[in-house]
């Protein structure tokens, strides 16, 4: 459901068929659960929702220096990674204020709510979308030209706002 929803969009045929095979599975493990008549919670959740990438890609290689910093691409967040810090503020001035299509933070100036600030892991440089867009990097890659996949029709391309359709989902039932 997932694949489907990246691949084709959340509002595609293709996810809409996937949405109600699960449905239908999670029917059928309900109703099995309801017959044995035990005491199960059953708990439904989900990673994130969805929304249709509409305004298209947002392209950093202008931005990017690949020869000090390291960039790790996921939809509409970028994690920009460099080991030595004036390569973090280098890449932080290169990014900042540069285009109305995305924001720019240090790692230790996120919003607390995201819990970002403590995890190293999550790039000393964050970009994320300020649209229903996603991040690529066009630039050829060292000499070897990198396979391009088409870009995803569906993502959770405002996690910044928290906005209602890339929310998760968490649903439970409790026992008959
Ligand atoms: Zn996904």
């Amino acid at each position: 459901m997932d694949t489907a929803g990246h691949h084709f969009g959340p509002e595609a045929d293709e996810t809409r068929q996937w949405v109600e095979r699960i449905d239908q599975i999670i029917g059928r493990l309900h109703a099995g659960l309801d017959s044995l008549s035990l005491p199960v919670n059953l708990i439904v959740v989900s990673d994130h929702g969805m929304q249709s990438v509409d305004d298209g890609e947002v392209d950093l290689s202008p931005y990017i220096d690949p020869a000090s910093v390291r960039v790790v691409l996921e939809g509409p967040a970028a994690w920009i990674y460099a080991s030595d810090p004036a390569n973090v503020e280098k890449a932080y001035r290169a990014l900042k204020r540069k285009s109305p299509r995305f924001e720019v933070y240090r790692r230790t100036e996120t919003p607390a709510e995201w819990h970002f600030r403590e995890n190293p892991r999550s790039g000393d440089l964050v970009a994320l979308v300020n649209q229903a867009s996603v991040f690529v990097l066009n630039r050829p890659q060292e000499g070897r030209e990198k396979a391009r996949r088409p870009p995803p029709k569906g993502e959770q391309v405002t996690i910044r706002a928290g906005s209602k359709p890339c929310r998760r989902f968490f649903t439970r039932s409790d026992p008959t």
